[in-house]
């Protein structure tokens, strides 16, 4: 690892030394232009006298107003060409320093920031925006190792699960030790953890399809609660069998939008709904038709949500540590997350621990994508 890091290191004083050498010689173009310009004004100025001269204007060439201006020009000419190779060394000095930091960014070190304080005028403005456009690229590299990391995460506990199931079971077949109950036992783990692998794999296409899309396409006009009853409907089995009571409170709306993307995002919040709610516990699901919007709350009486946990619920593959134990992914949120932004719709939560939450999400009418 050390060695790794040395050998870039070096390669990196290469690649600078390269740069400041291609620098040096627009340094020195720089300032041999100052010389060109020192000279050709020297010249224009000794050949304008020697013109004054010949027209008889100066009576001699040699006298003194004559060389004593050809002398200043010959000595400003000095002076400013060892100026302009003192100035635009300071001048290049922070650019050379931006060429170095952009190498590093290129070499995937997004950590590194320039000084912002020691320059002027547009040089700042380009120190800043360096460090801005180097505090983006920190972020998002962040975000894609911490996405990464769940997404492997969630898919390698599964699969070591099953394997490790399915070995025990293969020895099984040659020494036969296990009991019955324990054979049974390995094969509904195996069945659950390759249901939870299905889910997981279905949740990533649809979250990834919803990402890449721009645009809504076929878009329909239906009944909204008719929509929703037929969600509620559709996890019948998960709430009755848990005792939980759904209460509707729906008005009569129509709603155009891409149907099953709408019925994708009910279906993610009423599940959860029900998912937290405590046995016997009660899901409300609300629907007003407003002036401007249609108001869609779907409240449960669980377990709640504190501050941070509010916070990071849209986040891909958030769960709370209560819920890790509960089946899912942390990405039904993130979906409806996209279906809210793609209807232009706008959703907030509330929520108490030990009390419940209600998600509100608001359609706006006549005006999604
Ligand atoms: P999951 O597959 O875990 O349900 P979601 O993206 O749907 O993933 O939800 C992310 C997390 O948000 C959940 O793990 C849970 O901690 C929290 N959460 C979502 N809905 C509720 C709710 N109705 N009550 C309490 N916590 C919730």
């Amino acid at each position: 690892m050390k060695k790794h890091y040395e050998k870039e290191l070096a390669a990196s004083l290469e690649r600078g030394k390269k740069t400041y050498k291609s620098l040096r010689s627009l340094q020195t173009a720089f300032t041999l232009l100052v010389l060109i310009i020192f000279v050709s004004a020297g010249l224009i100025t000794a050949g304008m006298f020697e013109l004054l001269y010949r027209m008889g204007f100066i009576p001699s060439a040699a006298l003194t107003p004559v060389i004593l201006p050809i002398l200043t020009i010959l000595a400003c000419m000095l002076i400013g060409t060892l100026l302009s190779l003192l100035f635009s060394r300071a001048f290049f000095n922070p650019l050379r320093r931006l060429i170095k930091a952009n190498e590093e960014i290129k070499r995937g070190n997004f950590r590194i920031r320039m000084d912002e304080r020691t320059h002027i005028g547009e040089m700042t403005k380009l120190m800043q925006s360096f460090n801005s456009m180097a505090d983006e690229l920190e972020a998002t590299e962040l975000f894609r190792n911490d996405f990464i990391n769940s997404f492997s995460h969630e898919f390698k506990t599964p699969i070591v699960s099953i394997r490790g199931f399915a070995r025990q079971l293969q020895k099984d077949n040659e020494r036969r030790l296990l009991t019955d109950e324990q054979r049974r036992e390995y094969t509904d783990i195996i069945a659950y953890e390759s249901d939870r692998l299905a889910r997981l794999s279905s949740n990533i296409l649809l979250l990834t399809k919803f990402e890449n899309q721009q645009i809504v396409t076929d878009k329909t006009e239906f009944y909204l609660d008719e929509q929703l009853r037929r969600i509620v409907l559709l996890l019948e089995k998960e709430w009755s069998a848990r005792g939980i009571e759904l209460e509707l409170e729906l008005d009569e709306v129509k709603y155009s939008f891409n149907e099953e993307m709408l019925s994708q995002m009910w279906l993610n919040l009423i599940g959860n709904a029900i998912k937290f709610s405590p046995d016997g516990g009660k899901v409300r699901i609300r629907c007003k038709r407003r002036e401007q919007y249609i108001e869609v709350d779907i409240t449960d009486c669980g377990e709640g949500m504190d501050e941070a946990t509010l916070h990071r619920i849209f986040d891909k593959f958030y769960q709370s540590d209560t819920s890790r134990k509960s089946d899912g992914n942390g990405l039904g949120l993130a979906i409806v997350k996209r279906i809210a932004e793609l209807a232009g719709a706008e959703i907030t939560v509330k929520s108490e621990i030990g009390k419940g939450s209600t998600f509100r999400v608001r359609l706006p009418v006549g005006k999604q994508m």
